[in-house]
């Protein structure tokens, strides 16, 4: 079966539609979100309703959704952040708050896990080392494991069967990993397809990602999209101008 994967939308319209549509065009039968619908970005509402509306989607909650909810304080979060998360809970309706309040923040399929963060501290802790990964192989059962939270294209897992070493690497555009273990099971592996809505890889374009679940491979793509219209409207909503700029250099 063939997934769409994407996280981190952040309520960038203009970047979802960018990603679905190339999803579309490629026939994919499933949907893999981690999380981070909104938070950021100027366009809340109409990017809810988009992935509502995907059909076979896996879908968690991030960090700027439970914020956003009033399930997680704002204490952890910057001032650009958290003024986002003020002015999309003035955004959302009665309805978007319920979807929202009935996701979980961790979820485990027969063929995958999602985290947003990790599976052991799924909202807030970013995958970023080599011992992090380690960390977190007992706290899974079904593999692979998606994340998203840092905004990356990621990939850990282990170099040698006797788990001694931890590979870890940024995932460039088009390039394939995910072999399986000779039994056909997916070894320990947790992969992170970037960020729809707000690159931090100095990469403006969105990052996306097609995982083959029959072939067992992954591959992250990049789509360009038209920034200047996002950043105008976050410039015509008030939301803090770091919030556009930040668009333009994928930080
Ligand atoms: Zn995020």
């Amino acid at each position: 079966m063939l997934y769409g994967v994407f996280s981190d939308v952040h309520s960038n319209l203009e970047a979802l539609t960018a990603v679905l549509d190339y999803f579309d065009d490629l026939g994919v039968e499933g949907y893999i979100c981690c999380g981070d619908l909104v938070g950021y970005g100027p366009d809340p509402v109409a990017c809810l309703e988009r992935i509502r509306a995907l059909k076979n989607l896996s879908l968690i909650v991030g960090n700027h959704d439970l914020a956003t909810i009033g399930r997680l304080e704002l204490d952890w979060f910057n001032q650009y952040a958290r003024a986002a998360v003020l002015w999309t809970q003035m955004q959302l309706s009665a309805g978007d708050r319920l979807f929202l309040e009935g996701l979980t923040a961790r979820l485990e399929t027969k063929q995958f896990t999602l985290a947003h963060g990790t599976p052991r501290n799924p909202p807030e802790e970013y995958l970023l080392s080599a011992g992090q990964f380690r960390d977190n192989v007992p706290h899974v059962r079904t593999w692979p494991l998606f994340v998203g939270h840092s905004h990356m294209p990621l990939l850990f897992r282990f170099a040698d069967a006797e788990r001694l070493q931890v590979e870890a690497h940024f995932l460039e555009e088009r390039e394939e990993v995910l072999p399986r273990e000779a039994d056909g099971r997916s070894a320990p592996v947790a992969l992170n397809p970037g960020s729809v809505g707000q690159p931090r890889d100095q990469d403006r374009r969105a990052a996306c990602a097609l995982y083959d679940s029959t072939k067992g491979t992954f591959r992250v793509f990049r789509l360009p999209y038209d920034v200047a219209a996002v950043q105008a409207k976050i410039r015509a909503v008030g939301l803090p101008e770091y919030l556009a700029l930040r668009l333009d250099y994928g930080q």
